[in-house]
């Protein structure tokens, strides 16, 4: 609904995006007693929204509705934006920024954001990725170590529910796991392979999908498309689990279709949010004591760049990072019998190969840091069988037993990788829009050449037959994997944050998605999102809430 009256409230807290780190956000400072406005650019949205259990031909174009590529050119081009649920990503021709180099970013505006169609990975990040400058020289270390994080990964686990197998790595340390799911005949012969022959481990992904019932929701029952929602809410999703929580305080108010455009300033401090409404484009503000931006890495820096504040060290817009991704290797599984099929179950999830470059040297084959493989193996009809008739329908039941594993690198933080406010553009809203400029370095191509000749080594090793290396780059920005361009640092001339995520600026203006990081680890970054929002809180409810009773 629209809100036609300004707000005259001043609330304890603005929260700004309600997705996998807002959601947090808001659970955790009105939990603590503090009354907070979460401020959504996006609609609600509710069980009746989701279409896991449907099948194309219930759908008006077969799944094929020419509006995804029409109004979404960027986000069409994502695995999980389709005709079941292109409204919850952004229009594109509503929502455009510019691209000085390619660069894909994908957005959803809808309560829970992208939690509501994320991937689910969750892996913890270590020492080895916060201490990494100290160890290979390149840029600067975090200013928090993994000790500080152990605690606030520990709450965000127990709370989520993550599956996986303790493997005892201190470079990927093991979260509090619920039970793994299980690896296929094909999954396990490569476990054995490149552990026996390399001495590296495969291992079960680890997911934020239940595999037993878990804090009030229900175990997974494997029906495979999670991107178009959960009626049972097995995996989380902000809006079902932490945005709930929040609402059910009594101290949270949720303002949806909320465009967010800058930070009202006085004083030198933060004292509001100035927001579009979405439906009617009336602008409206919200009044508060303190400001937390989980916009979404790109989104808060362009809240704040548009502000025009917390950018004396010259850092803010800087350092943006993605994952490398999209190379690695298949093939086919000769020694297992393959007996494909259609249905369920289907396993929401797949492998994990931690990283194993530069664990102990500093630099392998001109590359530091490094890079780690999902995939999977399974079997598969033989769709392309040559033949017809009945010939051909018994060759394409016979199948194959595949196997694919396919990589995600470091990619390292450089002034050159950038986001600034673009002076010709502006969204529907009015609000300028940002010019994004980022392209791969050496470095990461190296590591992702040899991530790939790698894969191949360790599917031929497990006895694959025609494996191929596979892929090329990934454009920056489409593993969705975006962070940095508000980094954290103990030293306010070369950074934006402190290491509370709090702005070295202006001291009531917390940034606690992935705009606050400093380098980009090789995991997929949520699990640290959230514990680093979970920490931020922690601080604001343990440090600043007694100035705020001053
Ligand atoms: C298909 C897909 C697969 C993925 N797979 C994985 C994975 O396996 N593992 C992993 O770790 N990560 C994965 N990710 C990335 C993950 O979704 C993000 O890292 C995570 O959601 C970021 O959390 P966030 O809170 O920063 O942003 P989001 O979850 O995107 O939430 C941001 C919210 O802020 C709102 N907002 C934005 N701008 C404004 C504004 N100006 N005013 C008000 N509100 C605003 C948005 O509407 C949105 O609701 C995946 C993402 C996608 C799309
Ligand atoms: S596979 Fe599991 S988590 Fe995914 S939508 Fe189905 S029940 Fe939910």
């Amino acid at each position: 609904m629209p809100q036609l009256a300004p707000r005259r409230e001043t609330f304890d807290a603005i929260v700004v995006g309600s997705g996998a780190t807002g959601g947090w956000a808001a659970k955790k400072l009105s939990e603590g007693g503090m009354r907070v406005a979460l401020l959504e650019a996006g609609p609600k949205i509710t069980q009746a929204d989701f279409t896991e259990h449907k099948q194309s031909w219930q759908l008006p174009y077969l799944g094929m509705s020419p509006k995804v590529i029409q109004d979404r050119p960027i986000q069409g081009r994502c695995y999980a934006c389709t005709e079941y649920n292109y409204k919850w990503f952004v229009n594109d021709t509503e929502n455009p920024y510019v691209q000085d180099k390619p660069f894909m970013w994908i957005r959803q505006r809808i309560l829970g954001g992208r939690s509501n169609s994320w991937g689910r990975q969750s892996y913890r990040m270590g020492d080895i990725d916060f201490k990494a400058a100290s160890r290979d020289g390149y840029d600067v270390d975090w200013p928090i170590s993994y000790s500080d994080l152990v605690p606030y990964y520990e709450e965000v686990e127990k709370y989520v529910g993550i599956s996986g197998m303790a493997e005892g790595l201190e470079h990927l340390p093991d979260s509090l796991f619920l039970p793994p799911m299980d690896m296929t005949c094909g999954e396990l012969a490569l476990r054995h392979a490149v552990k026996d022959k390399f001495g590296r481990t495969v291992t079960i992904g680890r997911t934020a999908i239940l595999t037993k019932n878990h804090n009030g929701r229900a175990a997974c029952h494997y029906c495979g498309p999670c991107e178009r929602g959960c009626v049972t809410n097995s995996y989380f999703s902000s809006p079902f689990t932490t945005v709930a929580d929040a609402l059910r305080t009594g101290r949270t108010t949720l303002i949806t279709d909320a465009v967010g455009s800058h930070i009202v300033m006085k004083d030198g401090k933060a004292a509001g949010v100035a927001y579009i409404d979405r439906t009617s484009r009336q602008p409206r503000e919200a009044s508060a004591k303190i400001v937390v931006l989980c916009a979404s890495t790109l989104e808060s820096t362009r809240l704040l760049l548009n502000s025009g504040i917390c950018n004396s060290s010259g850092a803010l817009g800087k350092y943006l990072m993605d994952h490398i991704y999209q190379g690695g290797a298949s093939g086919i599984m000769p020694q297992l019998e393959a007996k494909p099929w259609a249905g369920m179950p289907r396993r929401p999830n797949g492998i994990y190969i931690p990283r194993f470059r530069n664990i102990q040297e500093k630099e392998t084959n001109g590359f530091i840091r490094g890079y780690g493989y999902q995939g999977g193996s399974s079997p598969s009809f033989s769709m392309g069988a040559p033949g017809f008739g009945a010939a051909y329908k018994d060759a394409v039941r016979k199948g194959f037993w595949g196997i694919s594993i396919n990589l995600w690198g470091e990619c390292l933080a450089r002034k050159e990788n950038y986001v600034e406010i673009d002076k010709n553009k502006v969204d529907a809203w009015g609000i300028p829009a940002l010019r994004i400029s980022a392209d791969w370095s050496d470095n990461e191509k190296k590591l992702w050449h040899d991530g790939r000749e790698q894969a191949a080594e360790m599917l031929k090793a497990a006895g694959a037959a025609n494996v191929n290396m596979t892929g090329q780059f990934s454009i920056p920005g489409f593993c969705i994997h975006e962070t940095g361009t508000a980094r954290m640092g103990n030293d306010p001339k070369t950074s934006v944050l402190n290491k509370y995520t709090q702005a070295h600026d202006v001291e009531n203006i917390f940034v606690t998605d992935g705009a606050a990081w400093v380098s980009s680890g090789c995991q997929n970054p949520t699990l640290t999102m959230m514990a680093i929002t979970v920490r931020a809180c922690d601080y604001i409810l343990r440090e600043y809430s007694k100035k705020l009773k001053a």
